[in-house]
């Protein structure tokens, strides 16, 4: 479960510091001396999962701009979903139960699909 954005914010190394000139930098040896600053924050993971999601500039949980759009789109996208997902469960949190009823849905059809293809005649 990810954390409210403010909540990691805070715990990060760079919490309460002037990030700008490490963090925000694109310049190949502020993104070296970025990346070595967040060796270590326990918010390592949080922060780069916001950072694929908004699509940020600079270092972020110790990876460059490059290396998240390395990721590609596909998994790009799952990242946003799944952010913008807990985004909305934090500030809607009633929205948990229609989350739960779509997946109860989709595993529905699915098994519905699953008991339709095994009525088909077996080709010999
Ligand atoms: S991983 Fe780096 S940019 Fe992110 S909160 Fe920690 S120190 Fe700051």
């Amino acid at each position: 479960m990810l954390e409210p954005v403010q909540m990691w914010r805070n715990k990060g190394k760079c919490a309460g510091i002037l990030r700008d000139e490490y963090m925000f930098s694109e310049s190949s040896a502020k993104t070296k001396e970025g990346k070595k600053f967040c060796t270590g924050c326990p918010v390592m993971d949080q922060c780069r999962t916001y950072a694929i999601a908004h699509d940020e500039v600079g270092v972020w949980g110790g990876t460059s701009r490059a290396e998240r759009r390395a990721l590609g789109p596909d998994i790009t996208k799952i990242i946003q979903f799944e952010f913008y997902r807990h985004r909305l469960l934090e500030y809607r949190p009633g929205f948990g139960s229609l989350f739960h009823e779509l997946e109860e849905k989709l595993r529905l059809d699915e098994n519905r699909s699953a008991d339709s293809d095994s009525d088909l005649p077996k080709s010999a």
